[in-house]
């Protein structure tokens, strides 16, 4: 009765489902950890206040090495947790990522509830409702990175590639990744050509100048420069590869070892 939940046979054959209490299938999962399994996950969960940016970076990124090689610690994902943050929440991490169902950022980064202040929208744009979401998260929860996360064979940039109008409101969605469709062709390529052309790199170019120009944007935010500036918050551009599950890191801006 691991999960807590039986089926009985009744006289009428109806099968009856049967929910243990709680608290039952709670203790039952308890007792199902293995001490070794606790001292591995305090190992994973010991990122403190006293953090660096470069610190908290690198927790996330073990957490996708472990995701990778198949050794997930699941952190925070107990009821326990859900209690502990029930009334105040303080994650190190925010994270614009894209609203691709392939790219779903707890377990792509093993972790679990509190620990990472997530906004999702197609094409990881940087809309002035994401940006204030991020700002949100670095004056009030006060997270020591931001992260925009992209990722490989991304449908909004692939849309936006297409160069064809689009019904409702999606042209809005588009357009936001014009800019680094054009930083690309500035390089020489011709990339509506090429991605019609079937040509994954430079699909995989635009991707990643995407994350790099909304990083920009997110810099314009007088918040997240002046955090910046007082060495307090580490901006990241990361790629995430959706057949190897890898977050690659592109371009890092700030944190606590950032020169002025
Ligand atoms: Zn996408």
């Amino acid at each position: 009765m691991g999960c807590g939940i039986s089926t009985e046979q009744h006289g009428d054959s109806t099968p009856i489902t049967v929910v243990a209490p709680l608290s039952q299938a709670v203790s039952e999962a308890n007792t199902l950890m293995l001490s070794e399994d606790k001292k591995y996950l305090s190992k994973v969960c010991s990122l403190s206040e006293r953090s660096t940016c470069e610190q908290v970076l690198q927790s996330l990124l073990e957490g996708n090495a472990r995701f990778i090689k198949g050794t997930r610690a699941h952190p925070h994902q107990d009821f326990s947790r859900v209690r502990q943050i029930s009334e105040k929440q303080k994650p190190m991490v925010a994270i614009l990522g894209c609203a691709d169902s392939r790219v779903p950022t707890e377990i792509v980064f093993d972790q679990g509830f509190g620990d990472v202040f997530v906004c999702r929208i197609a094409g990881n744009i940087a809309t002035s409702e994401e940006i204030a979401s991020l700002e949100y998260a670095v004056l009030d929860l006060g997270v020591k990175v931001v992260m925009v996360l992209g990722h490989t064979k991304c449908g909004a940039v692939k849309a936006a590639l297409s160069g064809q109008a689009f019904p409702g409101f999606i042209d809005t969605l588009v357009d936001h990744i014009d800019v680094a469709i054009t930083r690309v062709d500035m390089l020489g390529v011709k990339a509506y050509q090429a991605v019609r052309e079937g040509n994954t790199e430079v699909l995989d170019m635009v991707v990643q100048e995407n994350v790099k120009y909304q990083i920009q944007r997110c810099q314009r935010s007088t918040i997240i420069q002046e955090a910046i500036q007082k060495h307090e918050l580490l901006m990241v551009g990361a790629v995430y590869d959706l057949d190897s599950g890898i977050v690659n890191v592109i371009v890092t801006k700030g944190g606590n070892s950032f020169d002025l």
